[in-house]
C-alpha cells in the first residue's frame, strides 16, 4: 500500500488539470450498493421492464420504475460522502482537478464539496426529477412523497409533461452534451485517474484510451481488474478511502515544509 501512495503521489504531484473517473466503487464505501453489479437490484428485476420507451409508452410502466426507484432512492438519500469523496475534494480545493467524470447518480462528489460545474454526470442524478417535455426540474426529496404508494407521480407542475427522476434509463441516450463535456475534459487533462470503475460499459471505457493515447498517465484504484490495466501507468487494487486521503495528506505536507533556502 506504502508503495502505491509513493507513486500515486508522484502522479498527482506532477498534474494539474486532473480528470478523476468515479464509478460504483467509490461510493459502496459510503453503504451504497453497485446497483448494476453481480449482487446488484438489476439481478432481481428485468431491465426489459425498465427501458426508456416503455415508460414512455405505459402507465403501467410508469408505476413500476417509480415503486422499484423508491427503494434505490431510500438508500442514496441516506447516503454520506466517504474518505474518498473527500480527498477528490481535496483535490479540487488544491488546485489539480479539472473535473470528476462519474457513472454514478448519488450525488456524492458534490456533497462532499466538488463544485456542481466540475461534476460531469454520465448517468444523471436521481437527487432530481425532471420534466421529459419542458425540463423544469424539482427536487427528489420534495417529490418522492408526492407519489402514491401504487406508483403514481404527478405531472408537471409548469406543463404537464411525465416527471422522471433525472437519470439515465436503460434503452435512454445519454445526454450528447454530457458525453461532449466529459470528452473535452479528457482530451485536456494531464492525469486520468480512475476511481472504483471497472471501465466496461461505454462510453466510460473509452476515455481512459483517449487519454492513454495522448501519452498522459492513466492511473486504475478499483477492487477488480479493468480490461484497461494492461496499458495503465499504475493499478492499485485498494479500496479509494484508504489509498486517497494519505495522498492528499502527503502532497499538503509537501506543500507546507519550508523551502530551503539556496546556500
Ligand atoms: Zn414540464
Amino acid at each position: 500500500m506504502d508503495e502505491s501512495v509513493e507513486r500515486l503521489t508522484d502522479l498527482v504531484r506532477d498534474a494539474h488539470r486532473i480528470v478523476v473517473f468515479t464509478g460504483a466503487g467509490i461510493s459502496t464505501e459510503s453503504g451504497i450498493p453497485d446497483f448494476r453489479g453481480p449482487n446488484g437490484v438489476w439481478t432481481k428485476f428485468n431491465p426489459e421492464d425498465f427501458t426508456f420507451d416503455k415508460f414512455l409508452a405505459s402507465a403501467e410502466a410508469r408505476r413500476r420504475h417509480w415503486l422499484r426507484g423508491a427503494q434505490s432512492y431510500a438508500t442514496i438519500r441516506k447516503a454520506e460522502p466517504n474518505a474518498a469523496h473527500r480527498a477528490v475534494a481535496d483535490l479540487e480545493r488544491m488546485g489539480r482537478l479539472g473535473a470528476v467524470i462519474t457513472q454514478n447518480v448519488d450525488g456524492l462528489h458534490q456533497m462532499a464539496g466538488v463544485p456542481e460545474d466540475k461534476v460531469i454526470e454520465l448517468h444523471g442524478n436521481t437527487r432530481r426529477v425532471g420534466c421529459l417535455s419542458c425540463g423544469h426540474t424539482v427536487d427528489r426529496e420534495a417529490f418522492q412523497p408526492l407519489v402514491s404508494p401504487e406508483g403514481d407521480a404527478p405531472d408537471c407542475e409548469k406543463c404537464g409533461g411525465l416527471m422522471k427522476p433525472t437519470t439515465i434509463s436503460f434503452g435512454q441516450m445519454l445526454d450528447p452534451r454530457t458525453v461532449e463535456r466529459a470528452t473535452a475534459e479528457t482530451e485536456q487533462c494531464d492525469l486520468f485517474l480512475v476511481v472504483g470503475s471497472s471501465l466496461v460499459v461505454y462510453p466510460a471505457a473509452g476515455y481512459p484510451m483517449v487519454a492513454a493515447q495522448r501519452g498522459v498517465p492513466l492511473a486504475i484504484v478499483n477492487l477488480q481488474e479493468t480490461p484497461h490495466d494492461s496499458y495503465a501507468t499504475l493499478v492499485v487494487r485498494a479500496f479509494a478511502g484508504e489509498l486517497l486521503p494519505p495522498v492528499v495528506r502527503a502532497l499538503r505536507a509537501e506543500a507546507a515544509a519550508p523551502v530551503p533556502l539556496p546556500s
